[in-house]
């Protein structure tokens, strides 16, 4: 995780579990204890974890909350995250689980495509999740938005209804396969007007100037 470099909050993140705090801090390059094996009964949703992950997608995308959630950076390797007009700090929540998925893409993108502009990440979700307008969902930290490829280099957005003549379908069908091929990844929800392939691949309305990658929920609750 290249987390936690930017932001109000600065390179820390909080982590509340059981009483105790603990922290992910950049900096210092330290992250929370493993959670243990055996824990506590009032800890049910952490059974048997034994990672350093305490992030928690609760309920489900259109109606869920985000628990122990992580931000992802303001950029980094082959991306750049753009808030647009939100404060800081308040729409680039998610699990570590999808933050890290993010990442993966990107070093592979930089890796693959040196030439090709990075990728832009938009909207994940709130700190705790819950309702994100205008979304129906982003409520649980397991989706991100991001911008379609343009064909001039450019990292700047693609509208399918102000300016379609940008638009790469190469490049941009280069993006989603390296999603596609992430096992996780349970939908991608895309603009009839991209002519985007694939098994995962959805058209739907209203996304006429992103993409929305959709996770796996780990409780099975897609
Ligand atoms: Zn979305």
């Amino acid at each position: 995780m290249e987390d936690e470099n930017a932001g109000i909050g600065g390179p820390v993140t909080t982590i509340n579990f059981e009483g105790n705090t603990y922290y992910y801090n950049k900096n210092t390059n330290t992250q929370p204890p493993m959670i243990p094996t055996t824990i506590s009964s009032s800890s049910l949703w952490y059974q048997n974890r034994g990672t350093h992950d305490y992030s928690l997608a609760r309920g489900i995308v259109s109606s869920g909350s985000l628990t122990n959630g992580l931000r992802i950076a303001n950029s980094g390797t082959g991306y750049w995250y753009w808030r647009g007009g939100d404060p800081e700090d308040t729409d680039n929540w998610g699990t570590l689980e999808l933050i890290n998925l993010v990442e993966r893409v990107a070093r592979e993108w930089r890796r693959l495509y040196p030439d090709y502009p990075i990728i832009t990440s938009m909207d994940m979700s709130r700190k705790n999740g819950g309702t994100f307008l205008p979304h129906t969902q982003h409520e649980n930290g397991l989706e991100l938005d991001m911008r379609y490829i343009r064909n001039d280099g450019s990292s700047g957005e693609v509208d399918f209804n102000v300016n379609r003549g940008d638009y790469s379908q190469q490049r941009s069908q280069a993006l989603i396969d390296l999603f596609q091929n992430e096992s996780r990844v349970y939908k991608i929800l895309v603009d009839s007007r991209a002519n985007l392939t694939g098994s995962k691949i959805q058209i739907v309305s209203g996304h006429h100037h992103h993409f929305h990658v959709w996770l796996y929920d780990p409780d099975g609750n897609n």
